[in-house]
C-alpha cells in the first residue's frame, strides 16, 4: 500500500503545472485562419483533409500551451452528406447542425461590407482542451442575423457551396470579418496571422488598412506592406496552379469593393484576377509547402516567391483508435503531451500491437456489417482506401485489373477492400469513380469481397484507418502535396502501400514502414504509367505483402510497431506545430 501510495504521488508530482495555460482568447499571439476546421467529428465545419489538418493544429497548440486561437466560419449547413444507392451513384444532402447548443456565442458584433451592403457578424466559441489542461479557442463567424438581408443570412451556411461570389463573400467574411471579430473581442497581443491556405487571404488587406489608418494615411505604402508581411504566414497546400481559389476582377472590385483593393500596391492580382494564392505570397514573410517535395513543386510554379516546407502532421489522441489509446497509456508515459514518445513503441511486445489490431479490426468490421450487411471475415488481408474521390487520387487503380486481383487472392492469399469517400458535389469525375468502383466491386463478388462505406467523415476514417491490415494510396505525382490518412493509419499501426508523393517519400523505408509502389519521380501522368503503377501494386502485394501476412506474421507485426515507432513519432502536429513556431512564428 505504501509503495503504491508513493508511486501515485510521484505521479502526481512528475505532472508539472506548467506551462501558464492559454486560456484566454485575449492573450492569444497567433491567429490561425481556415475555412475548414475540424473541430469535433459531428461537428460538420470540415469536409476533409484541409480541415482535419486545422483541427490537429489547434489540439496540439493547446496540448504544447502555445497561445494561439482558430478563426473560421460556423458552416450551419455543413458540408455535405452522402448518400450513395446503386442506381444513382452518390447524392448530397445538407447537414444541418445548431451551433446554439453546441457552443458558447461571445457578446461582440461586427460588420463587413458585401457588395455594398454591410453584413453583421457574431461569433461562437468552442474551447479546444489540451494534454496538460491548457486549451485554445476556435472561433466560429455567423451572418445568420435577423439584421441582415436574407440572402446574407446565409453566406455563413454552406462550406464550398454556391457560386463564385457567394466563396468571395466567404472569403470575405474569413478574412476581414475573422480580423474585425479579434479585434472588436480587445485581441491586442496578436503577432502572426497565419493563413491555412489561400481562402484566409484578404486578413493581409484588412491587416493593411489598420497600418494604413494608424499612420493617419489613405494609400498604403512600403512600410505597411512590409509591416503586413511581418505579421503574415502562408501554407499552401495545392500543387496545381489550376487549385489556386482566383476570382476575375471586376467579381472582386463589385465584391470586396473598391476601397479596400484601391489601396492595394501592385503584385496583387495575377493575370487579371484577385488571385488569393499570389495575394497571401505578396504579403507574408513566410510561405510554406505542406510536405519537402512540395516545397519544391511549389518553389518550381511560384517562382519569385520563397517557398519553405513544413511537413504534416496527425494528432495522435485524435486519431489513435481505443485499443491503441489504452496501449499508449499503458506503455509510453506522457505520450498525449509529447508525442514524440510513441518512438518508444518498439518496446511494447508484438502481442500487445497484436490484441489492439485485433480489437480494432473487430470494431471496423462491426460497423461494416452494422451499415451494409456484409460480413467481412476477420482472418483476411483488409486493404483500406478513404479519402476525398477525385480524379488524381486514382481510387480505382486499385480495381484495375479484376484478372489479377481474383489471382492473387485465389493463389497467394485471400483479400478484402474497405473503401470510403465523397466527391465534391461539382466533381463528375470524382461521381463516375464511385460509381465505377461500385460496379468492379460488384464483378468481383466474393472472389475479393468489397464495401464502400457512405458518407466518410472524421469517425469513419478514424474506425477504417485502424481497423484495416493496409492502407492503400495511390495519387497521380506529384499531386499529392502531402497527404495525412497513411499518417493516422500508422499511429494505428497500420502500414501504407503508396505512391511515393507527399510525405510518404520522407515516411517510406521499404519493408520497415510499408511498401512503395512506382518509383519516385514527377514527369508522369499519363495512361501509362496508371497501368505501370497498377502493375507495381499488384506485385508488391503479390510477391511481398500478402505472403508476409499469411505466412510470417510476426514480421507483418514488427512492420506495424515500426510505422508507430518511425512514422508515428515524427508524423504527428507536435513536430510539425513546434517548426511552425520555429521557423515561421518566432
Ligand atoms: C484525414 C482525412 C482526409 C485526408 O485524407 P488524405 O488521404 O490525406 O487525402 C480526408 N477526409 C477525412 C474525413 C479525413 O479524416
Amino acid at each position: 500500500m505504501g509503495s503504491e501510495l508513493a508511486r501515485s504521488v510521484l505521479r502526481t508530482a512528475a505532472v508539472p503545472s506548467y506551462p501558464p495555460a492559454a486560456n484566454s482568447v485575449l492573450d492569444a499571439k497567433v491567429a490561425y485562419f481556415s475555412m475548414e476546421i475540424h473541430i469535433e467529428d459531428d461537428i460538420p465545419t470540415y469536409s476533409g483533409g484541409l480541415g482535419v489538418l486545422a483541427g490537429d493544429t489547434i489540439r496540439a497548440a493547446a496540448d504544447l500551451g502555445i497561445p494561439l486561437v482558430g478563426v473560421t466560419l460556423v458552416h450551419r449547413l455543413g458540408y455535405v452528406r452522402q448518400r450513395l444507392d446503386p442506381e444513382r451513384g452518390q447524392t448530397e444532402e445538407p447537414e444541418p447542425w445548431s451551433p446554439e447548443t453546441r457552443l458558447t456565442e461571445l457578446d461582440v458584433r461586427t460588420r463587413v461590407e458585401v457588395r455594398g451592403r454591410s453584413v453583421e457578424l457574431r461569433g461562437f466559441r468552442y474551447d479546444v482542451r489540451g494534454a496538460k489542461g491548457g486549451s485554445v479557442s476556435v472561433l466560429l463567424l455567423d451572418a445568420d442575423l435577423p439584421s441582415n438581408d436574407p440572402a446574407d443570412r446565409q453566406l455563413t451556411d454552406r462550406l464550398y457551396g454556391g457560386d463564385a461570389e457567394y466563396r468571395l463573400a466567404q472569403e470575405i467574411i474569413l478574412g476581414i470579418g475573422g480580423v474585425r471579430f479579434l479585434r472588436a473581442l480587445g485581441c491586442a497581443s496578436l503577432e502572426r496571422f497565419h493563413m491555412n491556405e489561400g481562402h484566409a487571404a484578404l486578413l493581409s488587406l484588412e491587416l493593411l488598412d489598420e497600418h494604413v489608418e494608424r499612420r493617419g494615411a489613405s494609400v498604403a505604402d512600403a512600410t505597411d506592406v512590409d509591416a503586413v508581411r511581418r505579421q503574415c504566414v502562408f501554407t499552401t497546400h495545392t500543387p496545381v496552379a489550376a487549385g489556386h481559389d482566383q476570382f476575375p476582377l471586376d467579381l472582386a472590385l463589385a465584391v470586396v469593393g473598391r476601397p479596400e483593393l484601391g489601396r492595394m500596391p501592385a503584385g496583387f492580382t495575377h493575370e487579371g484576377m484577385l488571385n488569393m494564392t499570389y495575394l497571401a505570397l505578396h504579403l507574408s514573410h513566410y510561405v510554406n509547402g505542406v510536405a519537402k517535395r512540395h516545397g519544391e513543386v511549389s518553389q518550381h510554379l511560384l517562382g519569385e516567391y520563397r517557398i519553405e516546407a513544413i511537413t504534416n502532421g496527425v494528432h495522435v489522441a485524435t486519431w489513435a483508435a481505443p485499443p491503441f489509446l489504452a496501449l499508449y497509456d499503458r506503455f509510453l508515459g506522457g505520450w498525449r503531451a509529447d508525442n514524440f514518445s510513441l518512438r518508444y513503441a518498439l518496446k511494447i511486445p508484438l502481442e500487445e500491437i497484436a490484441a489492439a489490431h485485433h480489437a480494432a479490426k473487430s470494431a471496423l468490421l462491426e460497423r461494416v456489417a452494422l451499415v451494409t450487411g456484409i460480413h467481412l471475415d476477420p482472418a483476411v488481408l483488409t486493404l483500406g482506401f478513404g479519402r476525398r474521390v477525385t480524379a488524381y487520387k486514382r481510387p480505382a487503380l486499385l480495381l484495375s485489373d479484376l484478372d489479377r486481383l481474383r489471382r492473387i487472392a485465389a493463389n497467394v492469399g485471400r483479400l478484402q477492400i474497405v473503401y470510403g469517400g465523397k466527391a465534391h458535389p461539382h466533381d463528375d469525375e470524382g461521381k463516375r469513380l464511385i460509381a465505377e468502383i461500385t460496379h468492379r466491386a460488384a464483378d468481383l463478388g466474393d472472389a475479393v469481397r468489397i464495401v464502400y462505406l457512405e458518407d466518410y467523415g472524421a469517425s469513419t476514417a478514424r474506425t477504417m484507418v485502424s481497423g484495416v491490415d493496409l492502407w492503400v494510396n495511390t495519387p497521380r505525382p506529384p499531386l499529392e502535396a502531402s497527404g495525412t490518412s497513411g499518417m493516422k493509419a500508422a499511429i494505428n499501426g497500420v502500414p501504407s502501400l503508396s505512391v511515393l508523393d507527399g510525405w510518404w517519400l520522407e515516411g517510406h523505408v521499404e519493408g520497415a514502414t510499408g511498401w512503395a509502389i512506382g518509383r519516385d519521380g514527377y514527369e508522369r501522368g499519363d495512361g501509362a504509367d496508371d497501368r505501370r503503377d497498377a502493375d507495381d501494386l499488384y506485385g508488391e502485394l503479390e510477391r511481398v505483402i500478402v505472403p508476409i501476412f499469411y505466412e510470417r506474421p510476426d514480421d507483418y507485426l514488427t512492420v506495424m510497431r515500426n510505422t508507430i515507432a518511425l512514422t508515428g513519432s515524427f508524423f504527428n502536429t507536435h513536430r510539425m506545430l513546434e517548426q511552425y513556431i520555429a521557423h515561421a512564428y518566432l
